[in-house]
């Protein structure tokens, strides 16, 4: 008797010991979780969800949204009536906005300081838009204590959204668009929601700063001439490709450039890459193409150190990928590669074709063309192929294959 006694004292102990730690191990996590001011969901918490949510969006073929919206004149409201006067402002414009999330079943996080964001699972970007404009309206017509005092006599927010896209390469591309998009409806005059699109002023407003772009790329570029010529004239005709050919495929002025910019620096990785495999005459073996191969990945993590370079990082990485999914490094397939990269790919493999390596025999032009379309559906994303032929047909018709135009010139 006493030692059933005796057990049942312990298992209630060891119980009751085990949900008191568990609680505690819950309210840490909270803690981490969670914006101490508002009680929402704090920017890193956002992320995790955000990538999981991207994830099963893209397995599940269904659409998603987020959202990145700012509160209009914040600045103004905090110097009317003080810190902690704005801090209640924000607990309360963060509670309207959970309740309205929470009844759609969106995700709603604070990003940092007035800027919040909504994940929205399951929801394309027309059902996002008359969402956000809806809540646009209620926060307008909701009475915040001294909201007389804002330039709009109410409080308001200027909002973009992004559609995740078969072709988004990670979370940050899609939380830049929502980001560029915001910040176009600021520009347009706040109080506003503005859709992502390729097209949209603040693009091309940041287009313009192309050439110097290119001048800190091509420098970074020149580092090649003393260890690896090839590479480094490579480079340069690629480059010359991709101004021409993103001008036929009607990208846009933020595409164009990426692609341009992306072509010049595409074999950034080859700098770590010992100069004699690089120079090797015979072929490589089984080993040094092993090493050969991971040029892609030191590129992505060089270009990755420069946060203004952040939209290359997919064309650096992702140029020997294959259409039919047999490529370096993930073996991705079809349009999960992005659609930059896999043009690139196209153009890439046609100058490696015609022009002088070191372990592979040069193809003329006719012999190069043949083989793109031998390779077209395999390698090759097939909407491209007869597009770039028709491209170098014309080249080769007008006798011109040295094209002189100035990149910044066609995307101003
Ligand atoms: P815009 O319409 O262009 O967004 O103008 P704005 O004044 O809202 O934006 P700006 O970025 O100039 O200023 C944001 C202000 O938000 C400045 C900062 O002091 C305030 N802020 C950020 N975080 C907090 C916070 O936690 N509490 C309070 N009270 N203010 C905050
Ligand atoms: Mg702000
Ligand atoms: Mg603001």
């Amino acid at each position: 008797m006493f030692g059933l006694f005796l057990f049942v004292c312990i298992a209630i102990l060891l119980s009751v010991a085990f949900n008191q730690h568990f609680r505690l191990f819950q309210e840490t996590l909270d803690k981490a979780n969670k914006d101490t001011l508002t009680g929402l969901n704090n920017h890193g918490y956002f992320k995790e969800i955000l990538e999981k949510e991207v994830t099963a969006a893209k397995e599940n073929d269904q659409p998603l949204c987020v959202v990145i919206m700012d509160i209009d004149d914040f600045k103004k409201y905090n110097d009317l009536y003080g810190h902690i006067q704005g801090d209640h402002l924000l607990q309360e414009f963060g509670s309207l906005l959970k309740a309205s999330s929470d009844a759609a079943n969106y995700i709603v996080a604070r990003y940092g300081g007035e800027e919040f964001s909504i994940i929205m699972p399951n929801t394309n970007r027309k059902t996002a838009y008359s969402f956000m404009n809806e809540l646009r309206k209620k926060v307008n017509d909701t009475h915040y204590k001294g909201v007389e005092g804002l330039p709009y006599g109410c409080l308001s927010f200027s909002s973009g959204i992004a559609e995740c896209e078969k072709e988004t390469y990670s979370i940050s591309e899609l939380l830049n668009k929502a980001d560029q998009a915001m910040y176009a409806a600021k520009n347009q005059g706040k109080n506003l929601v503005q859709i992502y699109n390729g097209h949209s002023e603040y693009t091309v407003q940041r287009s313009l700063s192309l050439e110097k772009e290119l001048e800190e790329a091509e420098f970074q570029l020149k580092i090649f001439l003393s260890k690896d010529v090839y590479t480094y004239r490579h480079s340069k005709r690629v480059y010359q490709y991709a101004v021409d050919f993103s001008r036929m495929l009607n990208l846009s002025a933020h595409e164009r450039k990426t692609l341009i910019l992306g072509a010049l620096v595409h074999d950034i990785g080859k700098i770590e890459i010992p100069r004699d495999i690089l120079n090797k005459k015979e072929s490589l073996d089984p080993h040094e193409w092993e090493f050969m191969k991971k040029h892609v990945t030191y590129g992505k993590d060089i270009i990755s150190t420069n946060k203004k370079l952040e939209d290359l990082i997919p064309l650096v990485e992702l140029h020997h990928e294959r259409y039919d999914g047999n490529g370096y490094p993930y073996g991705l397939a079809g349009k999960s590669i992005p659609k930059l990269a896999r043009i690139l790919c196209v153009i890439d493999s046609f100058d490696a074709m015609t022009t002088e390596r070191p372990y592979q025999k040069t193809k003329t032009f006719q012999e190069a063309i043949a083989e793109l379309r031998h390779c077209s559906g395999k390698q090759f994303d097939p909407q491209f192929i007869e597009p770039f032929i028709a491209m170098i047909k014309e080249f080769e018709s007008s006798g011109d294959e040295q094209h002189k135009e100035v990149a910044a010139s066609i995307v101003n």
